[in-house]
Protein backbone atom coordinates (compact mmCIF):
# COMPACT_ATOMS: atom_id res chain seq x y z
CA UNK A 1 0.00 0.00 0.00
CA UNK A 2 1.16 3.48 -1.06
CA UNK A 3 1.20 6.76 1.76
CA UNK A 4 -1.82 9.04 0.72
CA UNK A 5 -0.56 12.34 1.07
CA UNK A 6 -3.17 15.51 2.10
CA UNK A 7 -3.86 18.78 2.33
CA UNK A 8 -6.89 19.39 4.49
CA UNK A 9 -8.46 21.87 6.35
CA UNK A 10 -10.41 23.79 3.36
CA UNK A 11 -12.51 23.24 5.38
CA UNK A 12 -11.67 20.44 8.01
CA UNK A 13 -15.46 19.75 7.87
CA UNK A 14 -14.89 17.69 4.67
CA UNK A 15 -11.76 16.85 5.57
CA UNK A 16 -13.00 14.56 8.13
CA UNK A 17 -14.92 13.05 5.31
CA UNK A 18 -11.88 12.12 2.97
CA UNK A 19 -10.38 10.59 6.31
CA UNK A 20 -13.41 8.41 6.76
CA UNK A 21 -13.70 7.51 3.16
CA UNK A 22 -10.39 6.28 2.82
CA UNK A 23 -10.05 4.52 5.88
CA UNK A 24 -13.88 2.86 4.62
CA UNK A 25 -13.34 2.19 1.31
CA UNK A 26 -9.25 0.80 2.48
CA UNK A 27 -11.23 -1.72 4.69
CA UNK A 28 -13.69 -2.36 1.93
CA UNK A 29 -11.32 -3.74 -0.45
CA UNK A 30 -8.91 -5.29 1.64
CA UNK A 31 -11.22 -6.52 4.67
CA UNK A 32 -10.30 -6.80 8.54
CA UNK A 33 -8.61 -4.41 10.10
CA UNK A 34 -6.81 -2.69 7.42
CA UNK A 35 -7.02 1.04 7.50
CA UNK A 36 -5.37 3.66 4.99
CA UNK A 37 -1.65 4.85 5.16
CA UNK A 38 -2.04 8.37 5.05
CA UNK A 39 -0.41 11.91 6.20
CA UNK A 40 -2.48 15.10 6.17
CA UNK A 41 -1.45 18.84 6.11
CA UNK A 42 -4.45 20.90 7.64
CA UNK A 43 -4.80 24.67 6.99
CA UNK A 44 -6.50 26.85 9.12
CA UNK A 45 -9.21 28.15 7.19
CA UNK A 46 -9.32 31.09 8.09
CA UNK A 47 -6.01 32.29 6.17
CA UNK A 48 -6.65 30.65 3.00
CA UNK A 49 -10.41 32.53 3.03
CA UNK A 50 -8.78 35.83 3.61
CA UNK A 51 -6.41 35.33 0.78
CA UNK A 52 -9.17 34.24 -1.43
CA UNK A 53 -11.77 36.92 -0.50
CA UNK A 54 -8.44 39.57 -1.11
CA UNK A 55 -8.08 37.49 -4.96
CA UNK A 56 -4.20 36.95 -3.59
CA UNK A 57 -3.92 34.01 -5.51
CA UNK A 58 -0.50 34.46 -5.52
CA UNK A 59 0.03 34.19 -1.94
CA UNK A 60 -2.48 31.05 -1.61
CA UNK A 61 -0.33 29.24 -4.69
CA UNK A 62 2.72 29.70 -2.69
CA UNK A 63 0.90 28.24 0.46
CA UNK A 64 -0.48 25.33 -1.17
CA UNK A 65 3.18 25.24 -2.60
CA UNK A 66 4.36 24.85 1.03
CA UNK A 67 2.54 22.93 2.40
CA UNK A 68 2.52 20.39 -0.44
CA UNK A 69 6.08 19.92 0.17
CA UNK A 70 5.81 19.53 3.67
CA UNK A 71 2.90 16.45 2.84
CA UNK A 72 5.84 14.97 0.34
CA UNK A 73 8.54 15.51 3.31
CA UNK A 74 6.44 13.81 5.55
CA UNK A 75 6.49 10.49 3.26
CA UNK A 76 3.45 11.09 1.03
CA UNK A 77 3.52 9.00 -2.02
CA UNK A 78 0.84 11.16 -3.76
CA UNK A 79 -1.32 14.43 -3.28
CA UNK A 80 -4.85 14.90 -2.77
CA UNK A 81 -5.74 18.28 -2.36
CA UNK A 82 -9.18 18.24 -0.27
CA UNK A 83 -11.18 21.44 -1.36
CA UNK A 84 -12.25 22.01 -5.13
CA UNK A 85 -11.44 25.40 -5.30
CA UNK A 86 -7.71 25.22 -4.37
CA UNK A 87 -6.94 22.93 -7.36
CA UNK A 88 -7.05 26.72 -8.86
CA UNK A 89 -3.35 26.12 -8.33
CA UNK A 90 -2.81 22.73 -8.73
CA UNK A 91 -0.71 23.04 -12.09
CA UNK A 92 1.40 25.17 -10.28
CA UNK A 93 1.59 22.89 -7.13
CA UNK A 94 2.28 19.65 -9.38
CA UNK A 95 4.99 21.32 -10.75
CA UNK A 96 6.77 22.26 -7.16
CA UNK A 97 6.67 18.70 -6.29
CA UNK A 98 7.67 14.48 -7.50
CA UNK A 99 5.00 12.90 -6.27
CA UNK A 100 1.41 12.94 -8.00
CA UNK A 101 -2.05 14.72 -8.03
CA UNK A 102 -4.87 13.08 -8.28
CA UNK A 103 -6.94 16.18 -9.54
CA UNK A 104 -10.48 15.95 -7.95
CA UNK A 105 -11.81 17.14 -11.52
CA UNK A 106 -10.36 14.11 -13.32
CA UNK A 107 -12.20 11.55 -10.89
CA UNK A 108 -15.59 13.85 -10.92
CA UNK A 109 -15.56 13.97 -14.84
CA UNK A 110 -14.33 10.45 -15.19
CA UNK A 111 -17.25 9.02 -12.89
CA UNK A 112 -19.78 11.28 -15.04
CA UNK A 113 -18.68 10.00 -18.41
CA UNK A 114 -18.48 6.30 -17.02
CA UNK A 115 -22.41 7.15 -16.82
CA UNK A 116 -23.00 8.89 -20.41
CA UNK A 117 -23.94 11.67 -18.62
CA UNK A 118 -23.00 14.26 -21.76
CA UNK A 119 -24.71 17.56 -19.97
CA UNK A 120 -24.04 17.73 -16.28
CA UNK A 121 -24.32 21.15 -13.67
CA UNK A 122 -21.66 22.38 -11.29
CA UNK A 123 -22.14 23.61 -8.27
CA UNK A 124 -19.31 25.20 -5.95
CA UNK A 125 -17.82 27.96 -4.89
CA UNK A 126 -18.24 31.06 -6.96
CA UNK A 127 -14.26 30.80 -8.05
CA UNK A 128 -14.99 26.87 -8.92
CA UNK A 129 -18.13 27.76 -10.88
CA UNK A 130 -17.63 30.91 -12.82
CA UNK A 131 -12.99 30.46 -13.29
CA UNK A 132 -11.85 28.72 -16.11
CA UNK A 133 -9.77 25.66 -13.96
CA UNK A 134 -12.51 23.48 -13.12
CA UNK A 135 -14.83 23.85 -15.88
CA UNK A 136 -12.23 24.46 -18.49
CA UNK A 137 -10.96 21.38 -17.42
CA UNK A 138 -13.91 18.97 -17.92
CA UNK A 139 -15.01 20.70 -21.11
CA UNK A 140 -11.61 20.54 -22.41
CA UNK A 141 -10.33 17.17 -21.43
CA UNK A 142 -13.52 15.11 -21.08
CA UNK A 143 -15.68 16.96 -23.86
CA UNK A 144 -18.67 17.40 -21.09
CA UNK A 145 -21.42 20.20 -21.60
CA UNK A 146 -20.81 22.11 -18.15
CA UNK A 147 -23.73 24.31 -16.98
CA UNK A 148 -23.80 26.52 -13.45
CA UNK A 149 -26.44 28.61 -12.23
CA UNK A 150 -27.34 31.83 -13.15
CA UNK A 151 -26.11 34.44 -11.07
CA UNK A 152 -28.03 34.82 -7.91
CA UNK A 153 -27.93 30.93 -7.93
CA UNK A 154 -24.44 31.09 -7.72
CA UNK A 155 -24.49 33.70 -5.10
CA UNK A 156 -26.61 31.74 -3.11
CA UNK A 157 -24.64 28.67 -3.37
CA UNK A 158 -21.68 30.16 -2.21
CA UNK A 159 -22.59 32.36 0.20
CA UNK A 160 -24.07 29.09 1.83
CA UNK A 161 -20.46 27.17 1.38
CA UNK A 162 -18.68 30.31 3.45
CA UNK A 163 -21.24 31.25 5.99
CA UNK A 164 -22.87 27.87 6.76
CA UNK A 165 -21.32 24.90 5.57
CA UNK A 166 -17.62 25.56 6.36
CA UNK A 167 -18.59 26.03 9.65
CA UNK A 168 -20.25 22.89 10.54
CA UNK A 169 -24.15 24.27 9.87
CA UNK A 170 -26.27 22.19 8.24
CA UNK A 171 -29.96 24.13 7.64
CA UNK A 172 -33.27 22.41 5.83
CA UNK A 173 -34.02 26.06 4.29
CA UNK A 174 -30.58 25.68 2.85
CA UNK A 175 -31.15 22.36 1.81
CA UNK A 176 -34.45 23.28 -0.19
CA UNK A 177 -32.48 26.46 -1.96
CA UNK A 178 -30.21 23.74 -3.31
CA UNK A 179 -32.79 21.60 -4.66
CA UNK A 180 -34.55 24.77 -6.20
CA UNK A 181 -31.06 25.32 -8.15
CA UNK A 182 -30.54 21.68 -9.22
CA UNK A 183 -34.00 22.21 -10.19
CA UNK A 184 -33.48 24.75 -12.73
CA UNK A 185 -29.98 23.04 -13.78
CA UNK A 186 -32.28 20.29 -14.56
CA UNK A 187 -35.03 21.91 -16.18
CA UNK A 188 -31.71 23.78 -18.67
CA UNK A 189 -31.13 19.67 -19.45
CA UNK A 190 -28.85 18.67 -16.34
CA UNK A 191 -28.89 15.08 -16.45
CA UNK A 192 -26.46 15.20 -13.44
CA UNK A 193 -25.10 17.63 -10.94
CA UNK A 194 -21.46 17.98 -9.82
CA UNK A 195 -21.31 18.66 -5.97
CA UNK A 196 -18.13 20.73 -6.64
CA UNK A 197 -17.15 21.89 -3.42
CA UNK A 198 -16.03 19.42 -0.81
CA UNK A 199 -18.88 20.50 2.15
CA UNK A 200 -22.09 20.16 -0.45
CA UNK A 201 -22.45 16.64 0.55
CA UNK A 202 -22.80 17.62 4.02
CA UNK A 203 -26.52 19.14 2.68
CA UNK A 204 -27.47 17.61 -0.23
CA UNK A 205 -27.72 13.73 -0.58
CA UNK A 206 -28.77 11.73 -3.36
CA UNK A 207 -32.35 11.07 -2.35
CA UNK A 208 -32.58 14.91 -2.21
CA UNK A 209 -31.49 15.68 -5.97
CA UNK A 210 -34.22 14.40 -8.87
CA UNK A 211 -30.77 14.08 -11.02
CA UNK A 212 -28.27 11.82 -9.78
CA UNK A 213 -25.32 13.35 -8.04
CA UNK A 214 -21.61 13.29 -8.49
CA UNK A 215 -20.03 13.90 -4.73
CA UNK A 216 -16.51 15.39 -5.24
CA UNK A 217 -15.45 14.41 -1.94
CA UNK A 218 -16.30 10.66 -2.17
CA UNK A 219 -14.90 10.46 -5.55
CA UNK A 220 -12.02 11.93 -4.98
CA UNK A 221 -10.98 9.71 -2.08
CA UNK A 222 -12.15 6.61 -3.10
CA UNK A 223 -9.50 7.50 -6.43
CA UNK A 224 -6.78 8.04 -4.10
CA UNK A 225 -7.50 4.52 -2.52
CA UNK A 226 -7.51 3.05 -6.02
CA UNK A 227 -4.24 4.93 -6.39
CA UNK A 228 -2.54 3.48 -3.07
CA UNK A 229 -3.46 0.17 -3.53
CA UNK A 230 -2.37 0.06 -7.73
CA UNK A 231 1.04 -1.91 -8.55
N1 LIG B 1 -14.19 22.99 0.26
C1 LIG B 1 -14.62 23.91 -0.71
C2 LIG B 1 -14.33 23.44 -2.11
O1 LIG B 1 -14.33 22.26 -2.36
C3 LIG B 1 -14.51 25.35 -0.46
C4 LIG B 1 -13.46 25.81 0.49
C5 LIG B 1 -12.31 26.39 -0.26
O2 LIG B 1 -12.44 27.49 -0.75
O3 LIG B 1 -11.29 25.71 -0.39
O4 LIG B 1 -14.18 24.22 -3.02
Amino acid sequence: MKTIGLIGGMSWESSIEYYRIINEETKKRLGGVHSSECIMFSFDFAEIEDLQMKDDWDTATQRMIQAAQQVERGGGECLVICTNTMHKMADDVQKAIDIPLIHIADATAEAVKANNIEKIGLLGTRFTMEHDFYKGRIVNNFGLDVLIPDDAGRDSVHQIIYDELIIGEIKDESRVTYQNIIGSLQADGAEGVILGCTEIGLLIKPEDSPIPVYDTTYLHAVAAVEWALSD
